[in-house]
């Protein structure tokens, strides 16, 4: 059953080179994307910074403003400011930096309960239980409550964001890059309390990340961005194991490995850097730096349905509605 569907988004930032005036260029953070997410799924957003996962991330929350397309939410269609601030009880967000999105000001306690002063939900009373109980959930002691962030690990902080965005119960959590900016010790511990909540509550998440080996051990499908644009969807044991999209087959040699010397030659890396998003390349964005570009990739590119799985790539126009690879 579909919990969100996202049709056609297009989010652009103006840029203006004078105070007043109209803009004079955009920059296509999001442009054109559909995609749906799965009641209970793990889905993740792949690509390098730029790539506009995070600003799909920040319009869902309804942080950002779409110039275009449809947000469906339990096939509600989310239109004005009034469904934008329903949703943000229904959708909330684990930021990736614990230091940044914590108030140094505030204890755990006021962190972890404002949401449900902010919408009013509970007496006093209700809102100490809810909190106590959702410090639990997270793995953390009561102890913590009368703290300041200062005072806690980067694990604890990571572990308090989260509370804080359990304790409105939303039926979607974003997890923004949720373990990058931890020890690499403490990832596992962060991540393994995230699939064990996910389980336990009956959690949809959507991750966002540029880190293909993390994807691989907790997601069940992947979306592929480059640039504003789709470049590959398909479920996690089909992108891991024969990916399509000559992008996502460097991004996935550009993880690292025990031993680089035993690695395919033949496996494709990416060269260049990632064109200005103010002036992204025509027809394929990935263009400038794909060994397979011919005359066809300056034109836009259409999705191509194959085995429960979509690719934007020139590549496969023989393949175009014929179910199979
Ligand atoms: Fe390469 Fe063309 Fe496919 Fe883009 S559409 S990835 S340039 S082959």
């Amino acid at each position: 059953m579909k919990l969100l569907e996202v049709r056609n988004l297009k989010v652009f930032f103006p840029i203006k080179d004078k105070l007043f005036g109209k803009p004079d260029k955009f920059v296509k953070a999001v442009n054109d994307v559909s995609f749906h997410v799965e009641k209970g799924e793990i889905f993740s957003i792949v690509g390098e910074s730029g790539s506009g996962k995070s600003t799909i991330a920040f319009t869902l929350m309804g942080i950002y403003r779409k110039n275009n397309g449809d947000i469906v939410f339990n096939g509600k269609k989310i239109e004005n400011i009034g469904d934008f601030d329903l949703l943000r009880k229904r959708i909330q967000i684990v930021f990736q930096d614990p230091d940044s999105s914590l108030d140094p000001r505030k204890r755990v306690r006021d962190i972890i309960g404002e949401g449900l002063k902010i919408h009013k939900i509970g007496t006093k009373a209700e809102i100490n239980r809810k909190i106590e109980d959702v410090v639990e959930k997270v793995g953390l002691t009561q102890d913590i409550l009368k703290k300041y962030p200062h005072e806690l690990s980067g694990g604890q902080k990571q572990r308090v964001g989260i509370a804080r965005a359990l304790i409105l119960e939303p039926e979607l959590l974003i997890l923004d890059e949720p373990t990058a900016s931890l020890d690499v010790s403490i990832q596992a511990q962060i991540l393994n309390l995230l699939v064990e909540l996910q389980e336990r509550l009956g959690l949809t998440y959507i991750l966002i990340t540029h880190d293909l080996n993390l994807v691989k051990h907790i997601s069940d499908r992947i979306m592929v961005m480059y640039l504003g644009k789709v470049m590959e969807i398909g479920s996690t044991a089909q992108i891991m194991s024969g990916p399509l999209h000559p992008y996502t087959k460097a991004l996935l040699a550009s993880v690292p490995v025990p031993d680089p010397e035993k690695r395919n030659e033949d496996e494709e890396t990416l060269t260049g850097e990632i064109p200005s998003p103010l002036n992204p390349p025509e027809g394929c964005p990935f263009r400038p730096r794909c060994k397979y570009s011919m005359d066809d990739c300056w034109n836009e590119l259409e999705p191509i349905e194959m085995k429960e799985r979509i690719v934007f790539c020139h590549l496969y126009k023989e393949h175009e509605n014929s179910g199979g690879v």
